[in-house]
Formats: structure tokens, sequence, C-alpha cells
């Protein structure tokens, strides 16, 4: 029996039951009672009582989960006729040069670039593909929506074929399925293609790094700055079409040396009255020899570190938006029997094994294909692994071999996984372990039992110290 007492910064102690899912509150002599097996045996007092109680019902009791490492190949075929995010490269081309860009001299995990655009002829052997199962009975989705996202490179580069697959893909007149489209855009191009994305009713993701000199890392590949160009654009849009601006626009902001979250998000919210997402510099694939160059941009400080004591009438994006929280969400979605994220999740049974990582099932969330016709599970994971290829003439996907892939990689981190305590609210996608010097694969997340009382008490001060929030995830983030 291995007993987890935490205690906060406010030295309130807690115990935990894995068993239950739980945090029980101890009063110091419940603590006593508790931590003192001999005192549990022979004393007749009220905690002593309690704590015999609890043993018996089986609180304390160590559970364990099964693990697996495999997917069967039937279910990533199911995955693939009740797709419900479909990501095309459309060029691997752009009009920009970001200094970290991931498709830039800081990375080497993707394939070459050489302003390619993709072929329609591609695209459209694969959506033949993909539609022929999405008439198939392996689709049982009730009137499936799939969002297409446009990316690049820079998508605005190649609007003809972004138009071109809208019109074939509207052709087709599949009467359970509706297409959503959006993208990611720096919005250098955007004045002249505006209308054509209010028209289809995009959502737009706009890369915007904060104020002027937030964003100097965003420049031409002369060096200019695309700080007016871009501002400007986006003020046009939002003048021109001011319902769509309101809700089908969001930025991305990612954080650097340049910048922080204070600043982009000051920005943003005063300019055009949105609150950013706030995202990390991708630290997958990062070239050894720049590396250094690499740290030296880097910054962790995604939270904003905000007083969270006087900000209680924060809205609900913003709550979403926050790192932090979502962070403490997860936590109590793992850790507690009563909340859930989603409502599928209720349905999802406690028993069963359980695949390591915080890795989606392969095409469960989206699949990507990419301008030289490679199959990616998401456009995250480096170009080396494909899963599959998509040519004029044919689709080829092994479910076999996708289900292996998957199966050869979390044969390498199962056991730890197993040993861990994020084990149920680990972030981590398998594509992102760190490697050794000797190529062996390693999580630098891994926490141990040893450190469960120490995470969980850091866990509950802020909770204790926040109640608000503890109050606004359950009511606003979470289902319970
Ligand atoms: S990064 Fe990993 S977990 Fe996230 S969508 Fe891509 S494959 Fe799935
Ligand atoms: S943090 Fe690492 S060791 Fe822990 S469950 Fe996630 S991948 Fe496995």
């Amino acid at each position: 029996m291995n007993k987890i007492l935490c205690n906060s910064s406010n030295r309130s102690v807690y115990a935990y039951s894995k068993n239950y899912k739980e945090f029980v509150y101890l009063p110091k002599d419940f603590e006593i009672a508790i931590d003192s097996s001999t005192l549990k045996e022979s004393s007749d007092d009220y905690y002593a009582r309690k704590s015999k109680f609890l043993e018996e019902k089986g609180f304390f009791d160590t559970v364990k989960h099964d693990f697996t490492d495999t997917y069967p190949s039937q279910s990533i075929l199911y995955n693939l006729a009740n797709l419900r995010s479909f990501v095309i490269e459309v060029t691997d081309g752009c009009n920009m040069a970001c200094k970290y860009c991931g498709y830039r001299d800081l990375y080497d995990n993707y394939d070459e670039r050489h302003n390619k655009k993709l072929s329609f002829n591609v695209v459209k052997s694969f959506i033949d593909y993909l539609k022929d199962l999405w008439n198939s009975p392996y689709n049982i989705s009730y009137n499936n929506t799939i969002t297409v996202s446009f990316y690049g490179g820079e998508p605005l580069t190649n609007m003809k074929l972004i138009r071109e697959t809208i019109d074939y893909l509207e052709s087709l007149n599949l009467p359970t399925i509706t297409f959503r489209y959006n993208m990611t855009t720096n919005a250098y191009l955007l004045k002249e293609c505006m209308d054509y994305l209010v028209e289809k009713d995009f959502s737009l993701l706009i890369s915007l790094d904060g104020n002027r000199k937030n964003n100097s890392y965003r420049v031409l590949k002369n060096d200019k700055e695309t700080f007016d160009v871009v501002v400007k654009n986006v003020k046009l849009l939002q003048e021109t079409y001011p319902e769509f601006f309101e809700s089908n626009v969001r930025f991305n902001s990612v954080l650097h040396n340049r910048n922080s979250s204070e600043e982009v998000i000051d920005y943003i919210q005063t300019t055009f009255g949105k609150v950013p997402n706030v995202a990390l510099l991708n630290t997958n694939g990062v070239a050894k020899e720049k590396e250094e160059e690499f740290k030296k941009m880097f910054m962790t400080e995604v939270f904003v570190e905000r007083d969270y004591s006087s900000c209680e009438d924060i809205d609900s994006d913003m709550l979403l938006a926050d790192s932090k929280i979502t962070l403490y969400n997860s936590f109590l979605s793992a850790f507690l029997s009563d909340t859930y994220t989603a409502y599928p999740d209720l349905f999802e049974e406690d028993n069963l094994p359980y695949v390591p990582t915080g890795t989606c099932q392969p095409f469960s969330r989206k699949i990507f294909l990419t301008v030289n016709g490679k199959i990616l599970p998401c456009e995250r994971v480096g170009q080396l692994f494909s899963l599959g290829t998509v040519t004029e003439e044919k689709v080829d996907i092994d479910f076999e071999y996708v289900s292996n892939f998957y199966a050869n990689k979390y044969k390498k981190i199962i056991k730890r996984c197993s040993q861990c305590v994020l084990w149920k609210n680990c972030g981590l996608c398998v594509f992102y372990l760190k490697k050794k010097e000797n190529g062996e694969e390693y999580c630098d997340r891994f926490l141990p039992y040893t450190k469960a009382s120490a995470y969980m008490g850091e866990m509950l001060s802020f909770f204790e110290n926040t109640p608000w929030i503890y109050k606004r995830i359950l009511e606003d983030l979470s289902v319970y």
C-alpha cells in the first residue's frame, strides 16, 4: 500500500486515493492517524477509526492499469472514414522568411523546401480515396463536419489550388458531410484574397508576434520588416468585414526573446480586440549545430504571471487561452473521478488498456498531406515519419504498417509511462520524445511516484490560493 499524502503551501495536508480518484483533506489528528499504523491498530480515537475505515474500503489501494502498445489497424481505417480534419500543404514556398521558421535552417527534420506547389491532381487523387471511405459502412459519423486546412509555406501564395480544391469538394455533393475551411496565414497577401476567404467562411489564424519590436523576427527574404503591411491588411479586413472578423479570426503569436506573453496579449487586444494564442517555439527537430542559437531565442514564459487573485472577472475565452489554467484543468480531469474535459470522456471505460503518452490515435484528430505527397498524422510531426504516399495515380496507406509503426514507437516508452504519475494527463506526443547521444529515445517529463506528493501539493496549493479558478474550471471548462 502506497499512501500519497500531499502538503499545500498553506500547510494543509491531503490524502490522495488512486483507487477512488479523490483527495481528502486531513486535519492534523487525521494525518497522524493515517501516517501511524500502530496508532490505528491500538487506538479507539475517531480519526484512527476513520483511517481504518478508509483502508478497509480500499482508499489507499494501488490500482494497476494495463497498458498496450497497439492500435488495431481496423481502428485506423475507421479513423480515416470518420475523419475530422484534413490538412493540405498547398505549397512549401513562403513570401516571408521568419527567423524561427520550422522550415528554415534552425531545424533539420523536414523535407528540402523547393518553393514547390502541390498539384491539384494529387489532392484530387486523395480526396477520391477518402470519398470512397466516407461513402463506406466504415463511416459511422452522423452529419460529420470535416475541417479542411490549407497549410504552407504561406497558403495564400497558392490560391489557385485552394479554389480548385474547394470547387471539387463542393461538387461531390456528399449529403452527410459538411466541409469547413481554415488557414494559418501570415496575412501579407490578405488584401488580395479576403473577399474569397469571407465568401467561403474561412476560419483564419493570423500569425503576428505582437508590436513592431515583438514581431521583428517575422521578415521578408530581404530582411525587410512585415509589420506595417500585415497590420494594415488585418485592419482592412476588420473594417470591411467586421462580423466575419469578430467570429472567424484568431491570432497566434510565437514567444521568443523579443516579446513576452504580456506584451503580445496587450498589443493584439488593444489593436484588434482579440486574445491571441501564445505558443512556444517548436523544440522538435532543432539542428545540432543551431542549438545555441535556438536556446537564445527560446522562451518558456508562456504563462502570463498574472495576479490570479485579482482577475475573477476574466472571460471564458481568456481562461481557455491561458496555458497555466489549461494545465490545471487537465490535472483535475486526470486525478478526480467526476470531472471530464469533454462529453465523450463520460463513455470512456476506466479499465481499458491505455496506450502510452498523450499521442492522438493515427488519423483520429487529423491527416496531413505534404507538398511532396507524403501522409503524416499532422503538420507538427517531422516529415521523416511518413505513413503513406499519394500520387496522381494512387494512394498508398498500409494500415498494418501504420499500426506496427506506432507500436514500435510505444514499445520504447511503455514501461516508463506505466510508472509515471502523469500517465493519464500526459501531454507528450510520441513523435516528440528526446534522443540520447546513442540514439535511444526517452521522455524528459517522466514523473515517478516518489514525486507524486510534491506534484499534487503544488497543484492543490494553486487551487487553495485561487478557489475561484477551481470553480470556473468546473463550471466553464469541464463536464462534471
Ligand atoms: S502532435 Fe502528436 S498528438 Fe498532436 S496532433 Fe500531431 S500526432 Fe497527434
Ligand atoms: S510524461 Fe513521459 S513518461 Fe510520463 S506518461 Fe507522458 S510520455 Fe510517459
